[in-house]
This record gives C-alpha cells, structure tokens and sequence, in this order.
C-alpha cells in the first residue's frame, strides 16, 4: 500500500514537486507518466525515503517513507543502476542478499526462481559481459531478494528493445497479481496501458491527469469526423490536395467546384453538415473518423495542461 498526501519537493525555489496525491492498494499497478523533467523521479525518490520531502506525506507499506524500517518492505530501482562488472548475477544477488539478512537457503531459492521468472540467462557471466536487457533483468532481481510488498521502479524499461520491454512490463504485472504493490514511471503511454490498473500523467510538477488508461482516453481522446463535401458550408476550409480523390469518390464532374473539410466531433455535427451541402446544392463526398493515437492524448495532456508556480 502506497499512500501519498500533498506531497511537494522544492530545490531552492525551483518546485520539482507540487500537490502530489495518490493511493495505491495492495495488488495493484500505478503507473506515473510524463515528459522529462516533469517531477517522476523525484516522486519516487521520495517514495522510497532517498528525497526527504519539502511538505506532504509518503507512506509505504505503512511507514512513514523517511523511517528507516520502510525499507525492508520496499524493492526500488532505479533509474541508472550500476552493477558490479565483475560480480556473475548470481553472486551479485547473493551479495545483496545478505546484506538484507536474507538467511542462505532462502536466498538461493528466491533468487533461482526469480531468475527464472525473468528467463535470464547467462546467470554465471561477469555482468560486465552481459547485455542491458540482462542488467536490467539482474536490477530488477536485486530489488526483490528482501521479498518486499511495495515495488517503486523508475523506468524499469528505458532504452530496452521492444521484446524485453514487453517482457518486464508484463513481469510487473505478475508482481501485482502476487499481491504486492507496484508503482513504476514511463516516458509515456503505450508501455503502461496493458499492465497499469491506474496511472497519473505528470507535467512540469504536477499530476495532471488521472485513472485508467481508458477513463483517461475517453475524458482527453475526442474522436474527430473530418466530413468532405462538394460545396462550401459553414465551418469548413477548402481542402485541395484531397480534391482529386474525394471528388472521385463522390464521383463528382470534372468541372464541379473544389473540395471542403469540416472537422466535427459528432455523429449529430456529421448529419448537420450532411443537410448544410445539400441546402447549398451539393453533397458529402466523405467522411473520415480520426481516433486520437495515445501518443496524441499524451502529448495533448501534456502541452494543455498548466504548469506549477516555481518554475520557469
Ligand atoms: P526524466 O523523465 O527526465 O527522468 P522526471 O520526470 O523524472 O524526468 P525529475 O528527475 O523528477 O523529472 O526532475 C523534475 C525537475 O526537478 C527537473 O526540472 C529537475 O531538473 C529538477 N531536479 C531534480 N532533482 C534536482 C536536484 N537535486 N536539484 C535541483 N533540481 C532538481
């Protein structure tokens, strides 16, 4: 469980951070989405007690997130994660293994079944020989061998091919269906709409949109009708470059008049302009939907929304 309450970080003046508020349950996966600088990292920092915050509460797995015993309940990665060259996976989890206590036998189990819940191969390769998708997948490991019931991961896919992606997005979701907690940052949409149960879309510091990925496209991805016609009517604009292929569909004359598109967000708004033409003495030569990709409703959230006060 995740618990965060108005929670603001500030550099100086500069606000990283502003009114952050979200609760996620056991068993869930929060996604935290937004462009660069738009105050991901410093969310989870604060999550994971590295950020002391300005004002505001984190609470995780029912800590407050500065208590030091927090952290035996928290798995973090982050978002650069250096590992040790010439340690192999295995030893290297090991390693951490024991510093969190693990007892032997329970770290030998957890690690080999994590591992192989992750595919990794390679497990006895110095890590410096190892591609990123493997660290990554060692990474991730590491933040599991203290079994803990809150996962915060920031860009636990960045810079990863497609495939592996896929692969660590999907193991997230695991997590979640093991009951833990998973919160973890993206650059964007297309990563987090199969996994996340709920996500926030940050920008400049603020959390500026929320809840599922479908609430989210319903409330931001109006889907637009862009109606052709052979007459010009209220609203419209001539269009030329379509002119030859729509007039060919409307099976229009050669010297018929040009082309007019009027974009419309409704079925009534079509049906409008469908009786404009005909009162004008044409007619609708077309029609197009226009269903907004999520990468347009993110860019659309994202360039719409106000930014916080303390930052220039
Ligand atoms: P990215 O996707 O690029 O990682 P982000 O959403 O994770 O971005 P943050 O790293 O949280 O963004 O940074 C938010 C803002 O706070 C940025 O403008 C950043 O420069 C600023 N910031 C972060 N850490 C500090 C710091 N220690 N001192 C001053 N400013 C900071």
């Amino acid at each position: 469980m995740i618990e965060v309450e108005n929670l603001r970080k500030e550099y100086g003046g500069f606000v990283a951070v502003e009114g952050s508020d979200f609760t996620v349950p056991e068993g869930e996966v929060f996604g935290i989405v937004g462009p660069n600088g738009a105050g991901k990292t410093t969310t989870l920092k604060m999550l994971a007690g590295l950020v002391e915050p300005t004002s505001g509460s984190a609470r995780v797995a029912g800590y407050d997130a500065r208590d030091a015993e927090m952290r035996e309940h928290l798995g973090f990665l982050p978002e650069e994660s250096p590992l040790y060259e010439d340690m192999t996976a295995t030893s290297y989890l090991h390693f951490f293994a024991d510093l969190y206590d693990v007892p032997d036998e329970t770290a030998e189990r957890r690690i080999h079944d994590t591992l192989d819940e992750l595919d990794l191969d390679h497990r006895d390769r110095p890590l410096g020989d190892v591609s990123k998708g493997m660290k990554r997948k060692v990474a991730i490991a590491r933040s599991l061998v203290n079994d803990p019931d809150v996962l915060v991961y920031d860009e636990p896919a960045s810079g990863l091919d497609p495939l592996t992606t896929n692969y660590i997005v999907e193991f997230t979701r695991d997590l979640a269906e093991s009951g833990k907690t998973v919160v973890f940052s993206a650059h964007n949409l297309f990563h987090v709409e199969s996994v996340c149960d709920r996500v926030a879309v940050m920008n400049d510091g603020r959390i500026v949109a929320r809840g599922s990925v479908e609430a989210i496209r319903e409330e931001y991805g109006r889907t637009e009708y862009h109606v052709y016609t052979t007459v010009d009517v209220a609203g419209a604009v001539p269009v030329d470059d379509a002119r030859a292929t729509v007039r060919a569909a409307a099976g229009a004359t050669a010297d018929a008049g040009g082309v007019y598109r009027r974009v419309v967000e409704s079925m009534d708004a079509v049906e409008e302009t469908r009786e404009l033409a005909t009162a004008a003495g044409g007619e609708v030569a077309d029609i197009e939907t226009k269903t907004p990709s999520l990468e347009d409703i993110f860019l659309d959230i994202a360039t719409e929304s106000p930014g916080v006060e303390g930052r220039p």
